[in-house]
């Protein structure tokens, strides 16, 4: 979905996106090697084995430190939907080492087809530019296939208990003890939220949800099918059918699969949970467009999980107390709307495992964490709440003036970018 965002973001702002990616690139800081300088080992507990989590317990379990890791699903999640990833990830992901095995889950994506309701292709843009703009730096993997190739990285080093959440949290002075659902307590020096937009580490130590939930306006649903016969195998394209108030999003992977994403404005901030009722949403929303969307939603109602979420930004004041702190979605979700969530997640994981090997006072080394990713921050996140208006028009001029931005992107493509990053990206 980024790219999408990324295209409509140049085409909407093209003058001013273009004025930031035409930065030189920085000078590339020189590579942090975790483990030359661990301080004492600290017992740590992580909520959430999601990017975020994943890569801290990663980051950490290197420097020495005992990490525990829980999840309130079941098992890994394998749902999901496409990602680009570039940027700050991208630079910490190479820090890490994982490159090479990134790049074995790359599908490259080749090019956005904009279709009409009946599948009549109306326009293409390449996915070139961000290529060009990311000098290569840059993958499209499913999140599921992120999350395995992490979680590969810890196995028999880091305990994962999924199916448990945090039920209490209580700290003093030295500790923070924390009481789990499988009726467990533990000790530890440092509680990590890092389980998302809906944190339960955050309610539980911050305040509710809706205390920092800004609502942007639109639903989104999103799953991985097994690929209809009907629908030809031409992966690499992502085709879309973009109306006044909705889109739809089809994108054939390798393997048989393909990747669905649905998205509708709605005034409504709340939001189904329950499966059953998400599908029958989803076929009231969508069953009178044509193509292979009908059947593509006959085939989602056959047992597979739909993601389904508000597209929703978190607005905290602060994302640290005492030796407790959130990192990623939990306290800093810019939505899809702003793209590299996942990348964020990544990079703001091992800067906090950064500043805990600077710095072996917690409390300091969790504000400096806060104070270097901030900016970074605020700005993807302003960048979404722009772009939220854009995203899924609701008046037909307005779909038709997105439409025309958006195949202005192509003029970019002959453009000398070749020697500039997009927006100093990697820097965090
Ligand atoms: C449709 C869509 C498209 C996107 N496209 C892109 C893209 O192209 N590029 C990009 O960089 N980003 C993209 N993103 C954003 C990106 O997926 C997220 O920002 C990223 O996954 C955040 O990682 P996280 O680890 O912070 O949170 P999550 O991925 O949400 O992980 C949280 C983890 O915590 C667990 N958890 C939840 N509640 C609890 C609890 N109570 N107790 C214990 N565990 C719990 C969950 O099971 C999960 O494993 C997209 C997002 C969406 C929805």
């Amino acid at each position: 979905m980024g790219y999408y965002g990324v295209a409509m973001k140049y085409s909407v702002r093209e003058l001013r996106t273009l004025q930031v990616a035409l930065r030189p690139h920085p000078a590339e800081d020189a590579p942090w090697h975790i483990g030359c300088n661990s301080p004492a080992s600290m017992r740590v507990l992580i909520s959430g084995a999601g990017i975020a989590g994943l890569t801290l317990a990663l980051c950490l379990q290197r420097q020495g430190h005992e990490v525990l890791l829980i999840d309130k699903m079941p098992r890994l999640r394998s749902d999901g939907y496409m990602i680009d990833f570039f940027g700050p990830g991208y630079r910490a992901a190479e820090l890490l080492g994982l490159l090479p095995r990134l790049q074995v889950l790359h599908q490259p994506v080749t090019h956005t087809t904009f279709l009409a309701r009946d599948g009549a292709q109306r326009f293409t843009i390449p996915y070139s530019q961000l290529r060009t703009l990311t000098r290569g730096r840059f993958c499209n993997f499913l999140r599921g296939d992120l999350e395995r190739l992490l979680s590969e990285s810890l196995t028999g080093r880091v305990p994962i208990r999924f199916g448990t959440e945090v039920m209490s949290v209580k700290e003093d002075r030295g500790a923070v003890h924390v009481m789990l659902s499988d009726i467990t307590t533990h000790s530890c020096d440092l509680l990590v939220g890092a389980d998302g937009v809906h944190s339960r580490v955050r309610t539980l130590s911050f305040g509710p949800e809706q205390s920092f939930r800004r609502y942007l306006g639109c639903h989104a649903a999103a799953c991985i099918l097994e690929r209809p016969p009907s629908l030809s195998a031409q992966d690499g394209t992502y085709f879309t059918i973009s109306l006044p108030g909705r889109q739809a999003v089809i994108h054939p992977l390798r393997d048989g699969q393909v990747a669905v994403f649905f998205a509708h404005a709605d005034p409504c901030s709340t939001y189904e949970t329950v499966q059953f009722a998400i599908r029958s949403k989803l076929a009231k929303r969508y069953g009178d467009l044509g193509w292979h969307i009908p059947e593509l939603l006959r085939r989602q109602s056959e047992g597979s999980y739909v993601y389904y979420d508000t597209a929703s930004q978190i607005i905290m004041q602060a994302w640290t107390r005492g030796r407790i702190v959130l990192v990623g979605d939990a306290c800093w979700c810019g939505s899809l709307l702003a793209g590299q969530g996942a990348s964020l997640a990544m990079a703001g994981a091992y800067a906090l495992s950064e500043e805990l090997e600077r710095e072996r006072d917690i409390p300091a080394a969790l504000s400096r964490y806060e104070r270097r990713l901030r900016p970074l921050v605020e700005l993807k996140q302003k960048e979404g709440r722009d772009f939220a208006g854009w995203f899924v028009p609701e008046s037909a001029l307005k779909c038709a003036a997105r439409d025309l931005a958006l195949r202005m992107t192509s003029f970019l493509s002959a453009l000398p970018l070749h020697n500039y990053s997009l927006a100093n990206s990697e820097a965090f």
